[in-house]
């Protein structure tokens, strides 16, 4: 059997690393970056602060209560869409088929790359490289036979870490993984996996999918395939959105979110996104649509 070989690339604190590599004052330190316009809570912050206990949600009184030589930035929008636009180009480089998943995450199908460049670590290697040269940031990148498993991957090693899955090291890694780890799996549903006795990826993979159906309908056989690594969704590449009918992005949040105030932060980010790939593309839209939650998020704005 052919396996797909696709890297998933996670720029390690996204916002925080541009703005360090930006103003080498920030180098070093540790900085948190706010939304703008007097906004309070922290979306990132850099390691050097994560180590003294900063973490992302917090308002910036909380985290400069536990880290008081906090620097707080406020932050630039631009400069991260700008920054994610050239590293989405640099990886197009080593394969036309990327997929930007978020601002600062992207899969890479590099099956028919291989050959090229000798290895997927060879062009992990590569592309680590040259974003640090760059642009002075780290990446983290998962190597796996799918985008599920690729993206499990990058999470595994951070900062600046490369993760490798084999076909043959899935089942292994799995076995012991809590599902919360896995892309789609959110609080909700782990807790209701949770109440099923199921906790880990492998009890996912061996649940009986009948099960599964019954709890949760149609979703129950994908949630054993993703129990047992397995995802055939393919990487779409910008090629194939060429005859653009639509242009949209979309994220999962970390935790759930109510604060409108944030929501909105998330709303410009994805739309930021939007805007750059409709003017790639050149085309203008008439029509917005949204996922059930996002109208959700709508509702609570008012
Ligand atoms: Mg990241």
């Amino acid at each position: 059997m052919q396996y797909r070989t696709v890297l998933h690339i996670d720029a390690n604190a996204f916002f925080a690393s541009v703005e360090q590599a930006a103003n080498p004052e920030l180098r070093g330190k540790a900085i948190a970056v706010v939304g703008s316009h007097g906004r309070t809570v922290i979306t990132t912050s850099s390691y050097e602060a994560r180590a003294k206990g900063v973490k992302t949600g917090m308002s910036k009184y909380e985290a400069l209560r536990v880290c008081p030589e906090l620097i707080i930035v406020v932050g630039d929008n631009k400069k991260y869409t700008y920054t994610s636009t050239r590293m989405n180009e640099i990886f197009r480089d080593y394969t036309p088929e990327v997929e930007a998943f978020s601002i600062d995450e992207s899969w890479l199908d590099v099956t028919h790359s291989l050959s090229i460049f000798g290895s997927a670590e060879n062009i992990a290697y590569l592309i680590k490289a040259r974003i640090k040269h760059c642009f002075d940031i780290t990446v983290s990148i998962g190597i796996a036979p799918n985008k599920l498993l690729a993206k499990l991957a990058s999470d595994m090693l951070k900062p600046d870490g490369i993760t490798v899955l084999t076909p043959e090291s899935v089942s292994r890694t799995l076995e012991r993984m809590p599902i919360g780890e896995l892309c789609g799996i959110g609080s909700k549903m782990k807790r209701h996996l949770n109440m099923m006795s199921i906790y880990t990826c492998g009890e996912l993979g061996r649940c009986e999918e009948a099960r599964l159906t019954r709890k949760f309908g149609i979703i129950g056989k994908r949630l054993k395939e993703m129990g047992q690594g397995i995802d055939h969704s393919p990487v779409v590449q910008f090629a194939d959105e060429n005859d653009v009918k639509s242009v949209g992005h979309s994220s999962t949040l970390e935790r759930d979110i109510s604060d409108p105030v944030e929501i909105k932060r998330f709303l410009l980010q994805l739309s930021e996104m939007v805007g750059s790939r409709a003017r790639r593309y050149n085309v203008s839209g008439k029509t917005i649509s949204s996922v059930c939650a996002l109208r959700r998020f709508l509702l609570i704005l008012g």
